[in-house]
């Protein structure tokens, strides 16, 4: 059963908000742009692999969660999926390479070979994984549990996949992974439904996403290099919304809306810095009156803090 779905991920958000606000032409585009590719083809291969999920059925009982981040000892760590069976955890690690990957034994290596070209050496997901499966574990003997954790990696896009011996670790395709989990021998039994259950709410609970920085820091990009305003939902090309009549209005489309601002304050936050004044709003969603603005950002999931002039407002935790 599935306890966790995988939401797209707040940095591929972001990306895709500071892409939209950037010229083609500044400097740093390229690198946005290439980052913003490899996220969303990363969690285009995630949700791949979750829909192959779906199709598991086993004789015993189980959790599936999708994309957990926890802390251990003020570490963090991510796993992209996890499966709990009564017998084992199994933590899955998400490949997301196009062509054919051939897996060598000792030592364990990655080749990926596209058409036409030599094949490259890539990364070993082995090690990444080896280090998510101690931290988990320490985290699992602070609350008392001792279950055996296993992992597997996954090629998200069905890959072929050539090996030459024997693997350290499972290695298949998102296609092949149903089998894999209702074809399984489990061990003695350590964990029965209730106590699976108990732990899967547990680890939802701790799911604690890394704090992301503004973009504009990490990109070095002013905040007046970005294009300012509160977008149209409706119109496909850039469309900028403006305030009259108490609502937000589109000249192109006639989309009217009265929270659209929220969308615009969501993004500042991750683009800019993770407070906004009442001036900062006014200036980046083209508002002219300071009383509108703070009537707006009094019905956002904002609060504010600090008194007077000096008053910032900042995200509500959700
Ligand atoms: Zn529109």
């Amino acid at each position: 059963m599935l306890y966790k779905p995988r939401k797209t991920p707040k940095e591929l958000i972001a990306l895709l908000a500071l892409e939209k606000r950037i010229a083609p032409t500044h400097p740093q585009y390229p690198l946005i742009y290439q980052e913003m590719y490899k996220m969303r083809a990363g969690f285009g291969g995630e949700q791949e692999y979750d829909r192959h999920m779906k199709e598991v059925r086993t004789d015993y009982p189980h959790a599936i969660l999708h994309d957990l981040s926890l802390q251990q000892e003020g570490v963090y760590f991510q796993i992209d999926s996890l499966f709990i069976a009564p017998d084992a955890i199994i933590i899955s690690e998400i490949k997301n390479r196009t062509g054919k990957i051939i897996i060598k034994a000792n030592p364990t290596q990655f080749l990926q070979s596209m058409k036409e070209s030599e094949p490259s050496l890539f990364r070993s997901p082995i090690d990444e994984l080896e280090r998510k499966r101690q931290l988990l574990e320490r985290w699992l003997a602070q609350r008392n549990i001792m279950v055996p954790i296993q992992c597997i990696t996954i090629f998200a896009h069905n890959n072929i996949l050539e090996f030459s011996g024997k693997t350290e670790i499972p290695i298949l395709t998102g296609y092949e992974a149903p089998i894999f989990f209702r074809g399984r021998e489990t061990g003695p039994h350590l964990l029965d439904k209730r106590r699976i259950e108990k732990l899967a709410a547990a680890l939802v609970q701790q799911d604690k996403p890394y704090p992301m920085r503004p973009l504009s820091t990490r990109f070095s990009i002013k905040k007046e290099e970005l294009v300012k305003g509160v977008w149209c939902p409706e119109c496909p090309e850039k469309t900028i919304l403006y305030w009259r009549h108490q609502r937000w209005n589109c000249g192109r489309c006639s989309k009217t809306s009265l929270t659209e601002h929220e969308t615009t304050i969501d993004e500042w936050f991750m683009l800019i810095t993770p407070t906004i004044t009442n001036k900062e709003f006014c200036e980046f969603t083209g508002l002219r009156d300071r009383h509108i603005a703070k009537r707006l950002l009094a019905r956002s999931k904002v609060y504010r803090r600090g008194e007077r002039a000096g008053s910032v407002y900042v995200p509500l935790k959700n």
